[in-house]
């Protein structure tokens, strides 16, 4: 699952994900993060077997799991299909569909924010 994961204060110096990695043995790749001593969040794809079970780990230590079922929003009124923001994404997410109009794909996407900053219209909007 992709997930926004939100640390307090008091937890951020904790090796919370490293343990539930070792207990569990789940895959844990860190998309995007913003983590400072007065806490922070992080955008992860978690997966394996064990996943329920490290998330659960992850949640009764204290951080916050958020599901992201969508990372980024376009917003209609403002796209102009331009296509600028189709070329800069790393993962192919974003592709323009028959009748021109651009679109994304939640799944492929990881959150780097490039079409956010590209657009010259703002009308992609990262969800945190
Ligand atoms: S860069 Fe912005 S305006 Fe251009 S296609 Fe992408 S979302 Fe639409
Ligand atoms: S945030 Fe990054 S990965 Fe997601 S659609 Fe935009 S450019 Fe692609």
């Amino acid at each position: 699952m992709k997930a926004w994961l939100k640390f307090s204060p008091n937890i951020v110096n904790k090796s919370i994900i490293s343990e539930a990695i070792k207990r569990y043995d789940i895959d844990f790749n860190i998309l995007r993060a913003n983590i400072t001593p007065r806490g922070g969040k992080m955008l992860v794809e978690i997966s394996g077997p064990e996943e329920k079970e490290g998330i659960d780990f992850i949640e009764d230590a204290g951080i916050e799991v958020h599901p992201a079922m969508r990372v980024v929003k376009k917003d209609r009124e403002k796209c102009v299909d331009c296509g600028a923001c189709v070329s800069l994404c790393p993962v192919s997410a974003i592709c323009i569909e028959d009748d021109w109009e651009i679109r994304i794909d939640d799944q492929k996407c990881i959150g780097c924010s490039f079409c956010v900053n590209s657009c010259p219209t703002g009308a992609i909007m990262l969800f945190e």
